[in-house]
């Protein structure tokens, strides 16, 4: 199922797309636990909506050098267990907007990555939860990372926060096995960023049961799960897309 959030005769809803249609509904949180608040006999146009970015997390929990190569091309070591930051959830934007590049930085770069949405909060999983249970869906998301501010800076906070650094993707999607699906990011239609999340070095249910060991994940929590090796530069012109197979495309041009 396909989920997004969307604005309509100056109302903001959540929806399920089926085709060019939209079947609205009221809170998206509640969905995958009660089918009961679909309405699926009204439907709008697609044509006839607004898309927003179909989450609004309290939180971006982000994963650093979670593949392999991606640590080996920076010149940094694989973790032994996972690299936590945060990103600010006011750098989100969603496909079809522009990613701007700030004056602070000659250095912008693109980031593809699978991401988790929670659907229910949760805190000290144990081995015995599972974290799969907590889960709404997946998006493709950008972590546009300012690399020369990241490598400057003590922590990421400033090089990762900028305002259009975190392009999420229309929808969630709330089917879809990730235990081995491809990523592939593109710029200006040329192939930069290729993985399977068979390569994570941390897996997404072992990500969770560790960030709920760390602090509480909310209901619309987002986890960026890291990303693969090949990440350049961003100009202004340029045109990147995020494909994640079962989910789509997230394409966002740069200024
Ligand atoms: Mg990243």
């Amino acid at each position: 199922m396909k989920l997004c959030r969307f604005e309509y005769k100056n109302k903001v809803a959540w929806g399920v797309i089926k085709e060019d249609l939209v079947f609205p509904f009221n809170n998206l949180l509640d969905l995958k636990f009660s089918d009961k608040i679909l309405n699926l006999n009204e439907s709008i146009k697609q044509a006839e909506i607004r898309f927003l970015p179909p989450v609004t997390p309290s939180k971006i929990v982000c994963i650093g050098r979670n593949y392999a190569d991606h640590a080996r091309e920076l010149g940094n070591e694989i973790p032994g267990e996972p690299l936590l930051f945060l990103k600010a959830s006011s750098a989100i934007i969603i496909d079809g907007e522009a990613i701007i590049i700030p004056a602070q930085s000659n250095q912008v770069e693109h980031e593809g990555e699978l991401a988790i949405v929670m659907g229910r909060s949760c805190k000290n999983l144990s081995e015995a939860d599972n974290p799969l249970e907590y889960i709404l869906g997946y998006i493709c998301l950008n972590d546009v990372t300012a690399r020369d501010l990241q490598k400057k800076d003590v922590q990421f906070t400033r090089a990762k926060s900028f305002d259009t650094f975190c392009p999420v993707g229309k929808f969630v999607e709330t089917e879809l096995n990730v235990a081995d699906i491809s990523i592939t990011t593109k710029v200006n239609g040329l192939v930069k960023q290729t993985g399977r999340t068979s390569q994570m070095v941390f897996p997404v249910e072992y990500l969770i049961r560790y960030i709920s060991n760390q602090m509480t994940l909310n209901a619309g929590d987002v986890i960026a799960t890291g990303t693969p090796s090949g990440v350049s530069k961003l100009k202004a012109g340029d045109v990147c897309e995020v494909e994640i197979e079962g989910i789509g495309i997230l394409q966002n041009s740069v200024k």
